[in-house]
């Protein structure tokens, strides 16, 4: 289609050396040909190009010293991409590899991701190039401290919430909201993913992971069938990853792998709440590598320098980063026997292998349907904080598996609706799209 082939162009032009941040808005602007022929009045409004483009950029310095006194300085970033559903919403992500381009991409997704989980939330996403990982628990609470310093000016819990995400856990967010707290002298759910007893909310570390899970269980029920007995590859081993395993489990499959940057543990006998207990000591209160799970336990087998996707088994739950499944992958997995892909991560399968997967017509669920889990909860947190009450285990996580079930059943109505029947893709961008494009039309040129 001309327009959208036209505005692909302007924003490839105007983002150069950000491959990320393309991939993502071309496979969200082509999925949504159909909705742009049916409805002339988003052509006339010019949204593709404004949904295309983030209404605030923020860039800054973050200064920190090190245990040995040296200066250290890394980058700090929050795109606000979207607020016209709600504030701007999304995670701070801390990792080496963060660059404008990454998170633009994350903030784009995050748009329709938010939108699909039918509360008011904008989109936005943040994070700096700071590395955690082997950083002393003194050195990541100066650096979040300077983070915040710069970061406290632009957020606020009518304004932009940010929350979690790779290399920010509970630890970071109590640093970060300690910060926050002490600059603006109030206490306000200005972050997500907060501890228990200052704010946070039950089921808030287990969303995302358990959320991908409902959501395989809902694409499976489509075809009458369950996760009992299935075998299931997850890679990560970060929080997405931990809940994944535990919820998997709870409906009677068996996960058999886990991963981290440096390579892979294959467990035949399944990874079970003892062996995850020993994961979630390794990786959140001891943080080291995944390999150290095969030294515990002599039945698995580490492979170094690879990903899980060439084990046999029915499901696979992407739960590390973005382009983590290429098409060779996704070809092995689906010649050994794949055919459930739920994605814990955001955009972990490249573009040609998100194709094979919907030219095989397996029961591919997208991340921003598959975990949006995560944000969900996250708004429920701030309800809860906005009401100064806190709900109940079985509360919250009743609410998430209606979330998810209703996300489910929304983009498989859309995808029929539009002529794509059980192509998860087009059922979630468009169904994401339509109700950010008419609130931006509603409140005219902003
Ligand atoms: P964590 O930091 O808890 O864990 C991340 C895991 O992924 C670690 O095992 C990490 O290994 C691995 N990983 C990170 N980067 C790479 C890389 N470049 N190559 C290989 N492995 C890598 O993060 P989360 O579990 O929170 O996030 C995982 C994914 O889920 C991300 O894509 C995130 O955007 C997405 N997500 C998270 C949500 C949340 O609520 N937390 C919500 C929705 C999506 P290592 O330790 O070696 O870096």
């Amino acid at each position: 289609m001309p327009y959208v082939s036209e505005v692909l162009a302007q924003v490839a032009a105007r983002n150069p050396g950000e491959p990320e941040f393309l991939q993502a808005v071309k496979e969200v602007l082509e999925s949504l040909e159909p909705v742009i022929v049916r409805h002339p009045k988003y052509q006339k409004y010019n949204i593709l190009e404004r949904i295309s483009e983030p209404e605030r950029v923020l860039m800054f310095r973050v200064p920190w010293m090190d245990d040995k006194g040296a200066i250290q300085v890394n980058r700090g970033f929050r795109i606000e991409f979207n607020s016209s559903i709600g504030p701007y919403k999304g995670g701070l992500r801390f990792h080496p590899t963060v660059n404008l381009g990454i998170l633009k991409f994350l903030a784009f997704e995050q748009v329709f991701k938010n939108s699909l989980t039918s509360l008011a939330m904008g989109g936005g996403k943040g994070g700096s190039d700071f590395d955690p990982k082997g950083k002393s628990d003194n050195e990541v609470m100066r650096f979040c401290q300077s983070f915040m310093t710069e970061l406290f000016r632009h957020i606020g819990p009518a304004t932009d919430v940010p929350a979690g995400d790779i290399g920010v856990g509970g630890r970071e967010i109590g640093f970060l909201f300690g910060q926050y707290k002490r600059l603006r002298n109030e206490f306000t759910g200005v972050l997500t993913g907060k501890g228990l007893n200052w704010g946070g909310s039950l089921i808030r570390p287990e969303a995302t992971g358990y959320g991908a899970t409902y959501f395989a269980q809902e694409m499976l029920a489509t075809r009458n069938d369950s996760l009992e007995g299935k075998t299931c590859l997850v890679s990560g081993s970060g929080n997405v990853a931990q809940y994944t395993i535990e919820k998997v489990n709870e409906l009677g499959g068996r996960v058999v792998t886990l991963s981290d940057s440096n390579g892979t543990i294959y467990d035949p006998d399944g990874i079970d709440a003892e062996k995850l207990a020993f994961i979630m000591e390794l990786k959140n209160v001891r943080r080291e590598r995944i390999r150290e799970y095969a030294a515990r336990y002599k039945k698995a087998q580490y492979k170094d320098g690879v990903r899980p996707w060439d084990i046999p088994a029915q499901c696979a739950f992407p739960s590390a980063t973005q382009n983590e499944i290429t098409a060779e992958d996704a070809s092995t997995l689906v010649k050994n026997g794949c055919f459930v892909v739920s994605e814990g991560a955001n955009m972990p399968s490249e573009p040609e292998a998100v194709q094979f997967f919907i030219d095989k017509k397996i029961l591919y669920g997208p991340g921003k349907a598959a975990n949006a889990g995560g944000v969900a909860v996250s708004g429920l947190e701030m309800a809860q904080n906005s009401q100064f009450m806190s709900w109940s285990r079985e509360a919250v996580d009743n609410h998430l598996r209606d979330i998810m079930q209703r996300i489910h059943s929304n983009a498989c109505a859309t995808a029929a609706e539009y002529g794509h029947a059980g192509n998860y893709v087009i059922g979630a961008n468009i169904a994401g799209f339509v109700k950010v494009a008419d609130a931006m039309i509603d409140q005219g040129l902003v």
